[in-house]
């Protein structure tokens, strides 16, 4: 895995997925291009996503239910239920994956927070 400045990966077409870091899968959108932050959203909210398997099934058809990210493609619930607890990160077209927290704060006039991807309690901004 390399690593790639912020400023460059702004700069390339840059598409991103959701990866499981234990178990080595990926689930795959469509053209999600530079949409780190949703990807970690994504993550982030693993359990939510999940706890749609059981109303699926029990409708019986996966077509009836669907969580769509509009042109990025459908969100897969199984997939998030199936690696429910793992270390899902962002993982882009060129298998980086992400290491800084994507998230921008709208009370801090969009600002990007400072931590790691992944970190615990709230986002911080940068203080001037
Ligand atoms: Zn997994
Ligand atoms: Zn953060």
């Amino acid at each position: 895995m390399q690593q790639r400045g912020a400023a460059t990966l702004r700069a390339m077409s840059t598409d991103w997925h959701v990866h499981c870091l234990d178990c080595n899968d990926t689930q795959t959108f469509d053209d999600a291009n530079h949409r780190e932050e949703l990807m970690a959203l994504l993550c982030r909210h693993a359990a939510v996503i999940s706890a749609l398997v059981p109303l699926i099934q029990d409708i019986g058809s996966r077509g009836c239910v669907a969580l769509s990210l509009g042109s990025y493609g459908e969100v897969d619930p199984e997939w998030f239920a199936k690696h429910l607890g793992h270390r899902l990160v962002p993982i882009n077209e060129y298998d980086e994956v992400l290491t800084r927290c994507p998230l921008r704060l709208e009370r801090h006039d969009f600002a990007p927070c400072v931590r790691n991807y992944g970190h615990d309690g709230d986002c911080v901004v940068a203080t001037h």
